[in-house]
C-alpha cells in the first residue's frame, strides 16, 4: 500500500518536473497571499485607469510627474528619430553612445561628485557596485531594513556581513568599533537606504558618517526614494544634510522620480573607471536605448528649471500625512512622501486595500514577505500631481473605509 502511494507520487513527480511551483501556489493561496498583478491602462497620472477602473492613485513612485512631462516625452521621441530604438550591444563594446556619456557627466556636476556611472536600473546598480567594494576580506555593515537589491548584491560577495537593527545608531557604533578593533585594516562597507522604502524615514546620515570616520569606514547610500525628492533640486540625502565629500558612494535611481528608468553610482573617478572594468551587469547587459537616456537628461533639466514640482510634492506629503494622522490612523516614523498606514496583520492590509480601490483609491496592501507580518500596512505615497482635491478624496475613502474596518 504504502509502497504503491510512494511509487506513484515518484510517477506524478516524473511526469511534471515543476509540479512544486503548483504546491507554492497552493502555499500562497492558503495564507491568503496570492495577488494578481493590477494592470494600468491609461498614461501613469495621479488618475488613472486601473484594472478598468477610474481611480486616484497612491502607489506610483512617479513623485514629480515625469514620467509624462512634456520635456522627457520630446526628448524621447527626438532621440528615437535621431539614433533609432536601441543601443545595439554592452556598454564595452560599442553600446556607449554620446547621450549616456552626456547624461553621466551632468549627473556628476548635478551631484557634485567626480564621476557618474549608469546602469540599467537601480537593482543592477546595486549588484554592480557592492561586490566591488566589499572584496574577499571586507566586512559590510548594513541597516536590517534595506532594499532588497542591496541585501542581493552583499549576497554576491564573499564578504562578512554585520546587520544592524534598523536606524539603531548604538549599534551600528559598536559593530564598527567592534571590526576595527579586531583587524586595523580592513575594508568596512557600511551601506544604507537614503528613505526607506515601506517606512517613509530617512537615514541619520549625520550619526552614520561621524561613526564611519571613527573607524575609516566607506559610506554607501542608496538614495532611489530620495532622488528628485531630497535635497536642493533633488540632488538627494547628501544634499539634504550637507554632507557633501563625507559620503563616498551613492546610488541613485532614474526610474523613480526622475520617471524614466536607470540606476547611478556617483563618487570617485577612480570607481568608476573600475566599475567599467569589472561590474557585471555593466559589463554583460546592454544598456539603455538612446530614448531612455534622453528622457533622463530632460529630467535633470526639469528638477534644475521647475523647483516648484519638489515645492508641491513636498506641501501635498505634509497635507495628506496630517490628514491621515487626524483620522486616527497610525503612519508609522514617515518623514518624507511616503506615508504607511499600521494596520497589524497581512489580511487587514489587503482589505483595506481592496475596499479603497472599489472607492477610488489605488493603495498597496502590504504584508509578509515583504514586512513582519505584524507591521502589515497599505502604502501610500504622494506626488506633486495630486490636486487638493484629490488628496481629500482620498481621505475621505480612508476614513469610510477604517471606520467600516474598525481600524480608527
Ligand atoms: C526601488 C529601489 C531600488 C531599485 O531601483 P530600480 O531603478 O527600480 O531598479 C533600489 N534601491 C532602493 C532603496 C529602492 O527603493
Amino acid at each position: 500500500m504504502t509502497d504503491t502511494t510512494a511509487s506513484t507520487a515518484i510517477d506524478a513527480r516524473a511526469r511534471n518536473p515543476l509540479a512544486f511551483l503548483d504546491a507554492s501556489l497552493d502555499e500562497l493561496r492558503a495564507k491568503g497571499l496570492y495577488r494578481r498583478l493590477r494592470v494600468v491602462e491609461s498614461e501613469q497620472k495621479s488618475r488613472c485607469v486601473i484594472d478598468g477602473r477610474e481611480v486616484i492613485t497612491l502607489s506610483s513612485n512617479n513623485y514629480l510627474g515625469l514620467n509624462t512631462h512634456p520635456r522627457l516625452r520630446t526628448a524621447a521621441i527626438d532621440a528615437v528619430e535621431r539614433f533609432g530604438a536601441g543601443s545595439g550591444a554592452v556598454r564595452t563594446i560599442a553600446g556607449t553612445m554620446t547621450l549616456h556619456e552626456e547624461l553621466e557627466a551632468r549627473l556628476a556636476t548635478f551631484k557634485h561628485t567626480e564621476a557618474v556611472l549608469t546602469f540599467q536600473s537601480g537593482f543592477t546598480a546595486n549588484t554592480g557596485v557592492i561586490p566591488i567594494l566589499a572584496p574577499e576580506g571586507a566586512v559590510i555593515v548594513s541597516d536590517a531594513l534595506n532594499h532588497a537589491s542591496i541585501i542581493d548584491g552583499i549576497r554576491l560577495t564573499k564578504a562578512e556581513r554585520r546587520i544592524f537593527p534598523h536606524a539603531d545608531m548604538d549599534a551600528l557604533r559598536t559593530a564598527l568599533r567592534e571590526v576595527r578593533k579586531a583587524d586595523a585594516d580592513r575594508t568596512i562597507l557600511v551601506i544604507t537606504d537614503g528613505v526607506f522604502s515601506m517606512d517613509g524615514d530617512i537615514a541619520r546620515l549625520p550619526e552614520i558618517v561621524e561613526a564611519a570616520e571613527e573607524v575609516e569606514a566607506i559610506v554607501y547610500i542608496d538614495d532611489a526614494h530620495a532622488s528628485g525628492v531630497l535635497g536642493r533640486n533633488g540632488r538627494g540625502t547628501v544634499d539634504h544634510f550637507n554632507l557633501h565629500g563625507r559620503v563616498h558612494v551613492q546610488v541613485g535611481t532614474l526610474s523613480k522620480a526622475i520617471g524614466v528608468l536607470g540606476g547611478y553610482v556617483a563618487g570617485p573617478a577612480s570607481l568608476r573607471q573600475v566599475l567599467e572594468h569589472q561590474a557585471r551587469p555593466f559589463l554583460f547587459s546592454t544598456s539603455h536605448p538612446p530614448a531612455v537616456a534622453a528622457a533622463c537628461l530632460a529630467a535633470i533639466d526639469v528638477l534644475e528649471t521647475e523647483p516648484e514640482l519638489i515645492e508641491r510634492l513636498w506641501d501635498n506629503a505634509r497635507h495628506f500625512k496630517a490628514g491621515l494622522q487626524r483620522l486616527g490612523f497610525d503612519t508609522g516614523s514617515s518623514e518624507t512622501p511616503i506615508t504607511p498606514v499600521m494596520v497589524g496583520a497581512g489580511a487587514l492590509a489587503h482589505r483595506l486595500s481592496d475596499r479603497l480601490f472599489e472607492e477610488g483609491v489605488f493603495a498597496m496592501g502590504i504584508g509578509f514577505p515583504t514586512v513582519p507580518e505584524e507591521k502589515s500596512r497599505v502604502r501610500t505615497i504622494v506626488t506633486a500631481e495630486h490636486t487638493r482635491e484629490e488628496l481629500d478624496a482620498c481621505l475621505d475613502a480612508f476614513e469610510r473605509v477604517g471606520r467600516e474596518l474598525a481600524i480608527v
